[in-house]
């Protein structure tokens, strides 16, 4: 068990930081930001005017020549230095996590050990930017590749990940490179301020990587800015989408990652108890609040009847507290509004005739009484046509969908609009390749509930949970951040007699 969790200072006015430092607008307006443990309100955020978005891109416009031109072994030695920074902070970092997100702390150290493992990986930018070379094209004639920075991208991120989803972006964009404005969730805004210091910290040149705290204002604004190259997001379908359509039709390069509805498929022949540790971890971790949570037990053949009892009684013994309780299984809901909303939707499920197995609405946590809190709750006999089976819930609700066979699973997930992740319990290897093989989902786990993938491998879903071509990190997140650019060359004393009207060919 690790110690108990430290308690950072936080000041009461989560800021911007601009030009490497921090900054506020005496008048701008502001947010609250609570602690959802406790319900009360922690302290406020400021939200930008597009005045002071503008200031963020200027200041990133005016440190990108510079920076672009820094040999990469030296953008590599600062993101070296920040690393150090991270690994040496990251309880902090956790802990400030927790309190503004809910999440247990030991989650929220695990969300930082998979940011910091982004940043580990940007520190080998010198090898990821090699480009190929082909010498004598054609006669006296070489071409080689060359991949170059954009300039000013920006990355516009969600509540549930203040810190591994901003490092899926920003350590990858500067490593190539290119000048950074990040737009964090209004909800959990200090974790972005406290890695922002620390990347000063390292030596990070200023204006190099800037932070805007907002809400749409600041989000259009970096849309419609003519100085931002590319944009990264991360969040909901609906936003995603519009994200990607607005940025795109003024010609920015986008990558939208959006929602999710993970399915698990337990074979008659899978381990049950691994199946059923799989399934609570993976539908009741971080209060269902991950974009690669399992939302859905596809059950198959007469696997339910050993899995579903096992699973309330699981639910129902699940240790719900103050994500700084070091024994806390699950956390409270970021905001009382998303606890509305899921405890909406468990009436919904009960209306459209779900059995409801486990009931978590109205979870009180002893001297938390004020906290955002909600029980496990597991659904069964749900079906394809119930809103709690289509729609994102993204709460600690597990609904279990009963089908005959192992092709009725895979139909049943290709039909669904979303296609994140995915993951199959099994001890049939043939069952685990066909599954691999036929699944339309971006990212599988086989005998794993949450398969996010490693930093060097790179995460996306398929369907509506990404628009844009490339995902996020690893060698993809390499090309997004960088253009193409091909380079023929050849010098005086090879050159040939007169000017070519013919397309040039090898000679
Ligand atoms: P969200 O879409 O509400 O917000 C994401 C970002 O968009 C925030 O920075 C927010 O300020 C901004 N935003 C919100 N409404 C906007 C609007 N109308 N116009 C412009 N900008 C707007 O998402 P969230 O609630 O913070 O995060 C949860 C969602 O994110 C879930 O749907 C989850 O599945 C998804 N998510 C997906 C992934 C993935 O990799 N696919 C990862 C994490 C979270």
């Amino acid at each position: 068990m690790s110690k108990q969790p430290p308690m950072p200072t936080m000041s009461s006015v989560v800021s911007h930081w601009i030009n490497g430092k921090s900054i506020t607008h005496p008048g701008a307006r502001h947010q609250d930001v609570f602690n959802p443990a406790t319900g009360q309100v922690a302290r406020q955020v400021e939200l930008a005017s597009l005045q002071t978005v503008n200031e963020a891109v200027a200041a990133a416009r005016a440190a990108f020549p510079a920076w672009a031109d820094t040999p990469p072994i030296r953008r590599a030695r600062i993101i070296n230095a920040f690393l150090a920074l991270l690994n040496a902070r990251r309880d902090d970092l956790a802990s400030i996590i927790t309190q503004e997100h809910g999440k247990v702390f030991t989650d929220a150290q695990g969300e930082v050990t998979r940011g910091v493992e982004i940043v580990e990986f940007a520190c080998g930018i010198p090898q990821l930017l090699k480009t190929d070379f082909t010498d004598q094209v054609s006669t006296g004639i070489d071409n080689w590749t060359l991949r170059q920075p954009l300039g000013v991208v920006a990355g516009i991120t969600p509540f549930n990940f203040p810190c591994m989803v901003p490092c899926w972006m920003f350590p990858m964009a500067i490593a190539a490179g290119n000048t950074f404005v990040l737009k964090p969730s209004e909800r959990d805004p200090s974790a972005a301020i406290f890695m922002a210091e620390l990347f000063r910290e390292a030596g990070l040149p200023d204006g190099v990587f800037n932070v805007v705290q907002g809400d749409k204002v600041a989000v259009d604004g970096l849309l419609d800015h003519p100085d931002v190259r590319a944009v990264s997001f991360v969040g909901s379908t609906p936003i995603a989408q519009y994200i990607y359509e607005r940025g795109a039709a003024q010609g920015k390069r986008v990558q939208a990652l959006g929602g999710a509805k993970n399915h698990m498929v337990v074979m008659p022949d899978a381990d049950i108890d691994q199946a059923v540790d799989g399934l609570i971890g993976a539908g009741y971790g971080s209060a269902g609040e991950r974009c690669m949570a399992i939302s859905v037990a596809v059950l198959v053949g007469d696997v339910a009847d050993k899995v579903v009892p096992l699973l309330a009684d699981r639910a129902r013994k699940l240790k719900i507290k103050n994500g700084l309780e070091l024994d806390a299984e699950m956390g409270p809901i970021v905001t009382r509004q998303a606890l509305e909303r899921i405890e909406g939707y468990i009436g919904v499920g009960v209306e459209e005739g779900a059995s409801l197995v486990v009931d978590g609405r109205g979870y009180k946590v002893p001297g938390h009484e004020q906290g955002f809190f909600t029980g496990g709750t597991l659904f069964d006999h749900v079906k394809p046509s119930m809103r709690i089976y289509k729609e994102e819930i993204f709460g600690p609700v597990l609904s279990c969908v009963r089908v005959r066979d192992f092709a009725e699973a895979v139909d049943l997930i290709n039909a669904h609009e979303y296609g994140n992740g995915v993951s199959c319990y099994t001890r049939d290897g043939n069952i685990a390749r066909e599954f691999g093989r036929r699944i339309q989902v971006g990212m599988v786990g086989i005998n794993v509930p949450i398969p996010v993938p490693m930093a060097w491998h790179g995460f996306g879903g398929w369907k509506r949970s990404l628009f844009g071509d490339m995902h996020a990190y690893g060698e993809e997140g390499v090309r997004f951040y960088t253009k193409q650019k091909s380079i023929m060359q050849r010098w005086p004393e090879t050159i040939g007699k007169g000017a070519e009207f013919a397309m040039p060919t090898a000679k």
